[in-house]
């Protein structure tokens, strides 16, 4: 059996949230162990926050430019999407490479481990045979998965999530967007390029969990740029062929695109974790944490997992709120002065200096 190694804390998940704790307390001098089973900055760099945007800009790009004609003076515009898929390959995220980020961590002093770990009881965590005793804490920063609703025949057809979405080197000629805030911003980046897009929301207004007059407001802005907009339609079932998506709507009607991206929400995943190894419920619904971040004794968590605002940008941007999910910014020395603007998500293709 592998020796057990001894270290301060081990970070399990190093995206936004861990990559942060991490390098903070490796900063401070900690002996930290960071380990990531994908890549290093987790989901916001690669597949969500950043290509989303490098997309949606491209696109206020083009709609911006149609709005010439008429206002002050001529323009023809031809989409072309190869040029942004570039960017979110090669500058984004560097081909989907972690390697500048392992760098930045483990020069800051951090050991970094690449695998799938889970708690082994009080203080000890374990990545595929390797085993570690921590002397301070556990951070658990394993953030969320997209939520997948029910749907009848959803899961024996090949829809997208944000992954596909932020990953295709042409759009589609075609879309089917269901659901929420992500499913709305790249619905309206894909229909800039020509994609023909059908966002259908189950709840009478799109972005329900904001004022009503906001997701009223958006409706008729897609609508106006050609998005076919059906709120209050809830899917009953989806069928794939042909490389056509059907989508039938209650009331019998059916919708169809080339692709479908299913974007009804994200929620930590607490399974896997070994979290009833320390007294935790490894079914609950999010990390519950008090108001230090602490879930249990020695063991932290942070970001998506809590369950709580989750985006990147929620970060020490309250330090006084409970909700506040930097461990680290808390973890600071009161002599260290104030938490620091929220980090954004460090740069994948430039070393920090
Ligand atoms: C399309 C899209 C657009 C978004 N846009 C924005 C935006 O514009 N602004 C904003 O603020 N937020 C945005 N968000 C939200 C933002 O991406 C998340 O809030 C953020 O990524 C959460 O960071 P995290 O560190 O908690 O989790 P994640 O980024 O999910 O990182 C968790 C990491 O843990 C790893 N992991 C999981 N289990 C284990 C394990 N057992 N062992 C080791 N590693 C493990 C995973 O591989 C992953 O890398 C967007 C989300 C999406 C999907």
């Amino acid at each position: 059996m592998a020796r057990e190694q001894e270290v301060d804390v081990v970070v399990i998940g190093m995206g936004v949230g861990g990559e942060h704790v991490a390098e903070r307390l490796a900063e401070e001098g900690l002996d930290v162990v960071g380990v990531e089973a994908e890549l290093v900055g987790g989901e916001c760099p690669y597949w969500a926050c950043i290509p989303s945007k490098v997309m949606i800009r491209a696109g206020n790009l083009l709609a911006e430019a149609r709005r010439v004609p008429g206002m002050d003076g001529e323009t023809q515009v031809h989409a072309d999407f190869a040029p942004v898929a570039a960017r979110i390959r090669d500058e984004a995220t560097d081909n989907w490479d972690d390697q500048v980020a392992v760098d930045r961590f483990t020069r800051k002093g951090g050991h970094f481990v690449r695998g799938r770990a889970r708690l082994a009881g009080s203080g000890r965590v374990e990545v595929d045979g390797q085993s570690f005793a921590v002397r301070r804490g556990v951070v658990l920063a394993t953030g969320s998965r997209p939520q997948i609703p029910p749907v009848p025949g959803l899961a024996d057809v090949p829809y997208w999530t944000n992954r596909q979405a932020v990953s295709v080197k042409e759009p589609p000629a075609s879309l089917l967007v269901l659901g929420g805030a992500i499913g709305v911003e790249l619905a309206q980046g894909f229909s800039r390029f020509g994609t023909a897009v059908t966002v259908v929301e189950a709840i009478e207004r799109l972005l329900p969990a904001e004022e009503p007059e906001a997701g009223e407001l958006l409706a008729e802005v897609l609508q106006g740029e050609g998005v076919t907009v059906r709120a209050g339609a809830r899917a009953t079932g989806v069928r794939h062929a042909d490389d056509m998506f059907r989508l039938t709507l209650d009331g019998g009607e059916e919708v169809t695109g080339q692709r479908l991206l299913v974007a009804t929400g994200r929620r930590p995943d607490l399974s896997g974790l070994g979290l009833d190894t320390i007294g935790l419920d490894p079914t609950a619904r999010a990390l519950d944490v008090d108001g230090q971040m602490r879930a249990a004794h020695g063991v932290w968590g942070a970001g998506d997992l809590t369950g709580r605002r989750l985006f990147t940008h929620w970060r020490c941007t309250r330090p006084r709120s409970p909700y506040a999910t930097s461990w680290a910014c808390r973890a600071r020395p009161p002599t260290a002065g104030p938490c620091p603007g929220s980090p954004s998500p460090t740069p994948r293709s430039a070393p920090s200096a």
